[in-house]
């Protein structure tokens, strides 16, 4: 997929998907995308975030369980 058609997914789902930001990778430096978005737990919505890079494989989020940070 261009990169211009999956940022333009990205805004028109911004309600439901969150948003994505642009950022440096604090390990390699390379461009890399922070996700925000919104999960319901038990009733309640809470705000989270995530990196993810596919350079180095740098990964970090805020939420609970998370497979990949528990590696
Ligand atoms: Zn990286
Ligand atoms: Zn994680």
């Amino acid at each position: 997929m261009e990169q211009s058609e999956y940022n333009a997914m990205c805004l028109e789902q911004v309600d439901n998907d969150g948003v994505t930001f642009e950022v440096n990778c604090p390990v390699c430096g390379k461009k890399t995308q922070e996700h925000h978005f919104e999960l319901a737990h038990s009733g309640c919505v809470n705000a989270h975030s995530s990196t993810n890079c596919s350079s180095c494989g740098y990964h970090v989020c805020d939420v609970d369980g998370c497979k990949r940070c528990e590696n």
